[in-house]
């Protein structure tokens, strides 16, 4: 268990984040907001891009993949489903397939819901997963092209990975999330406790 991650602002509330494998030196940015800000992170960790791991389509999360395979040559995985709407890819995965970053693995749960081939990385023994769109602190992911029952399915897979996972996700959106469930649920200690 070497893994490392580095989490930094992108874009208006996008979050970017660095996985890196301590012991082979690989480093790979779950999704790819835009090129400025992965690149102000990886000089600071002084660490050197080899993959970026690619949840979903949208732009907001794909928008600066070239910019990053020009200057680094890093390999580009991405959701089978959606590899015509992303730019630059070198391996295409689906559910249950194996994801390798120098000696760390994960494996690719789908999860549709905001769009319909969405993916998360699973890095179980070392207690991560990186949700992108489907879930955030307090809320999930708009239901885009997928529908309800769809995105709850993709919840439940989620929920059912062990307590201790530590799960990265693609936007902060708290406060907000927080504002709108307490009209649905005003009395809800743990959410007052949240929202404090
Ligand atoms: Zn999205």
């Amino acid at each position: 268990m070497t893994a490392e991650t580095h989490l930094f602002h992108c874009l208006q509330d996008n979050f970017g984040v660095l996985l890196h494998d301590k012991a082979s030196g690989a480093t790979a940015a779950i999704d790819a907001p835009e090129a400025a800000p992965v690149d102000t992170a990886l000089s600071q960790k002084g660490w050197k891009l080899t993959d970026i791991f690619v949840t979903h389509h949208h732009a907001d999360h794909t928008g600066g993949i070239a910019e990053l395979k020009k200057r680094h040559g890093c390999r580009v995985t991405a959701p089978r489903a959606e590899a015509q709407r992303i730019p630059l890819v070198d391996e295409t995965v689906a559910e249950g397939d194996v994801v390798r970053l120098g000696e760390l693995s994960a494996r690719v749960l789908e999860t549709p819901g905001h769009t319909a081939g969405h993916i998360a990385y699973w890095f179980a023994a070392d207690s991560l997963a990186f949700v992108g769109d489907t879930l955030f602190s307090i809320g999930c992911g708009r239901v885009i092209e997928g529908t309800p029952e769809m995105m709850w399915a993709s919840l439940l897979k989620l929920r059912s990975l062990p307590g201790d996972t530590r799960m990265y996700c693609g936007h902060e959106y708290t406060l907000a999330n927080i504002r709108f469930a307490q009209t649905i649920e005003p009395d809800n200690l743990a959410l007052i406790a949240r929202a404090a």
